[in-house]
């Protein structure tokens, strides 16, 4: 198991701290920019909460019988839901699972924990069916939501939650912690498109992902010069999650919203294509790209089957193509 990355210092004093008072509130949510390490904080959170030997940092002492259990995946108290595709829906039927465990009666003295990750992507039916055991929640349990989107989830499950925020470290802390992980890699260029997440960073070095969003801001660059064949553009999506595309695509278009304003932003999601961005953004009119955001941020609420592929890449190509012919 990881541990605590140093970034997430403050947030785990925190919670030790609650658990130490027995103060725990009955639902947490846990929240920050993707790539900050909140998947590997929570499940050592858990492991904490459940294990009778901890550290005196309250780190899970890894071998206990509490502990091996749970990094066995079979503590019986302990219910974890993650969507199967980055783009799936968490269901009403995921959700009722989770209930009917946490209706159980305790198998050990700790909490029982329901641990929902990604929980933005679940549909209205499952909101609606956990709101109701968030009003009511059983003793002794703890229910922990984690969202890199967390305005995404209706107000009426954020109001009954304990936020906590997870920061990307500050830029010299997370290029001291890429460089002493790997210090032949020139990590500057990599952690400003990960927006300051070395986690990203790092999976941006491991994997094909920069280059995939490399592909898809190309793309859109070359539709606004007309210079793009729309089955080309179509077809780089075929690889890449939609939920990822559609970020990436907001990213660009809160880059040219911020070049209209001031040709020299503090913060670009996109860095690396500063100039391309200041050249497209004066053609570009205000009121277009919030409709084009808002479509976006529509499209990316959709979780469930109806958000088709392909009908999402047409009807993007048609969208942008009209905003670049109007202006
Ligand atoms: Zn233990």
């Amino acid at each position: 198991m990881e541990s605590i990355y140093p970034w997430q210092d403050q947030q785990w004093n925190y919670f030790q701290r609650l658990l130490e008072n027995n103060e725990l509130p009955h639902a947490v949510l846990l929240t920050g920019q993707a790539g900050v390490g909140k998947a590997s904080f929570v499940i050592n959170l858990c492991a904490s909460i459940l294990c009778d030997r901890r550290a005196n940092d309250g780190m899970p002492c890894g071998t206990c019988k509490y502990c091996q259990l749970f990094s066995a995946n079979t503590y019986p108290d302990f219910t974890r839901i993650v969507p199967e595709e980055a783009d799936s829906a968490i269901t009403v039927d995921d959700i009722r699972l989770l209930i009917e465990r946490l209706s159980l009666t305790r198998h050990y003295d700790a909490y029982k924990i329901a641990l929902i990750e990604s929980a933005h992507q679940m549909n209205t039916n499952a909101a609606n069916a956990l709101l109701k055991t968030l009003e009511e929640p059983p003793d002794h349990t703890l229910i922990i939501l984690v969202s890199d989107q967390p305005q995404t989830l209706p107000a009426t499950i954020r109001s009954r939650c304990q936020s906590v925020l997870i920061n990307s470290p500050e830029h010299q802390q997370g290029l001291a912690w890429l460089q002493a992980r790997e210090d032949s890699v020139d990590w500057k260029p990599l952690l400003a498109v990960a927006q300051g997440s070395p986690l990203l960073a790092l999976q941006l070095q491991e994997t094909d992902l920069l280059e995939q969003r490399n592909e898809v801001i190309q793309g859109f660059l070359q539709l606004a010069e007309n210079s793009a064949n729309p089955m080309d553009i179509s077809s780089r999506f075929d690889s890449i999650s939609v939920v990822q595309g559609i970020q990436w695509l907001q990213g660009l278009v809160l880059d040219l919203m911020r070049l209209k304003s001031d040709e020299d932003p503090v913060t670009l999601e996109n860095p690396d294509f500063y100039r391309s961005l200041l050249a497209l953004a004066p053609r570009l009119e205000v009121p277009l790209l919030l409709e084009l955001w808002d479509w976006l941020l529509d499209r990316r609420k959709i979780f469930d089957n109806s958000l088709n592929r392909r009908l999402f890449v047409e009807e993007l190509l048609l969208r942008s193509r009209q905003m670049l012919e109007k202006s």
